[in-house]
């Protein structure tokens, strides 16, 4: 039995009607690019969070880029957050050309560790940005006093996690803004690239706007910006899927209960949901010392297990100050999670007998 990693086009198909209809309607509009089918969509996606905005843009990448132009973010401030995530977040934070700087994590979540935040603030932090990392919301709470205490602006990095809650705090709740990304692979994606910025500050609001769309609210008048704007088309899209995210993310966490169960006796060490959280399982993450063996041997199969992330920020190659990366910075904990962990297939769509199958051979492997 093969058990791929990704369901999309299981997921087209079981709602196919209504985004061909969705597609379709878009196409008949003529209205493509900043028509009537976003701004619905932000107000949905608005709702959604429980927030006051929700501005569209072409990536989750660039969802980040602009709240960090519009809350001023630039070359000569450092902004803070992990190394242990998607490169687009130090990416996105470099391209303004301010510094990256990593603080540690806490090993049970892989999230960023209040404790270690304050010791790497500088005059010149700017902001911090915790990362939801793999559908668990970090720890705003601590997060967003500290940043208080500090006069620090909070991005949160919620690319992963639309949908997920902290123990008494929402996403966006306790920062300056949540972005998101619409990439095809994540809990809500659409059949390409998209993104967005979720705000409750009313002033960032016509920056992000007019960055987007060439610096312009208003045709034919234009400040700096740039094109990064969320195609009507991906809107429609996102707008029907945006109905199904919570039913897709108790799914998700059915199934991570499911792994969790079947796992349980192997040693291999599970994901730890914090109590309190919902946590959306945009990835179901194992670790073992025996990684890259085992992943082999899931792969062998027929499990198409993946890696999320071998190589942490600070030693990628690209990194701009530096390289090789830049040995001064020293995360044990990350390298250790960054060597040890393995993605399980996680999506909605998979079926029991798909997830038995996972068990299965990862309870094979445990028992050789
Ligand atoms: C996917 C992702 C991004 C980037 O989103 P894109 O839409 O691919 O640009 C940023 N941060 C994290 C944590 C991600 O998982």
């Amino acid at each position: 039995m093969k058990v791929g990693f990704y369901g999309h086009v299981r997921q087209y198909h079981s709602l196919k009607a209504e985004l061909d209809a969705v597609i379709g309607e878009v196409l008949e509009s003529g209205e493509y690019v900043m028509g009537p089918t976003l701004a619905r969509f932000e107000r949905e996606l608005a709702a959604y969070f429980g927030m006051k905005n929700a501005i569209g843009v072409n990536s989750g990448t660039d969802a980040l880029w602009l709240a960090f132009l519009a809350l001023g973010v630039g070359p000569g401030d450092e902004v803070i957050t992990t190394a242990n995530t998607f490169f687009a977040t130090a990416e996105a934070i470099w391209i303004t050309g301010a510094k990256a700087v990593f603080v540690e994590i806490e090993p049970a979540t892989c999230n960023i560790d209040p404790n270690r935040i304050e010791a790497a603030i500088t005059p010149r932090t700017k902001a911090i940005v915790p990362v939801h990392l793999y559908g668990q919301m970090a720890d705003m709470r601590s997060v967003s006093g500290i940043a208080k205490r500090h006069g620090l602006f909070v991005v949160e990095d919620g690319a992963q996690a639309i949908g997920a809650r902290g123990d008494g705090f929402a996403a966006g709740e306790l920062s300056d803004a949540v972005c998101t990304s619409f990439i095809v692979q994540k809990n809500l994606g659409t059949f390409g690239d998209g993104g967005a910025v979720i705000t409750n500050r009313e002033d960032i609001v016509p920056r992000i706007r007019a960055l987007r769309n060439h610096g312009s609210l208003k045709r034919s008048y234009h400040s700096m910006g740039y094109n990064s704007r969320l195609d009507d088309l991906h809107a429609g899209v996102l707008g029907v899927k945006l109905k199904k995210i919570d039913e897709w993310n108790d799914r998700r966490r059915e199934i991570a209960a499911m792994y969790t169960d079947g796992l349980k006796e192997t040693g291999l060490a599970l994901p730890f949901g914090k109590p309190g959280y919902r946590h959306v399982y945009h990835l179901y993450v194992i670790e073992t010392p025996r990684r890259d063996a085992m992943l082999e041997f899931l792969n062998d199969s027929g499990v198409d297990a993946k890696v999320h992330y071998p190589i942490p920020i600070h030693r990628q190659e690209g990194f701009p100050w530096g390289k090789p990366a830049d040995l001064d910075v020293r995360l044990p904990l990350t390298e250790k999670s960054a060597a040890s962990v393995i993605s399980l297939p996680m999506f909605p769509e998979m079926t029991r007998d798909e997830v038995d199958h996972v068990v299965g051979t990862c309870r094979a492997w445990a028992a050789r």
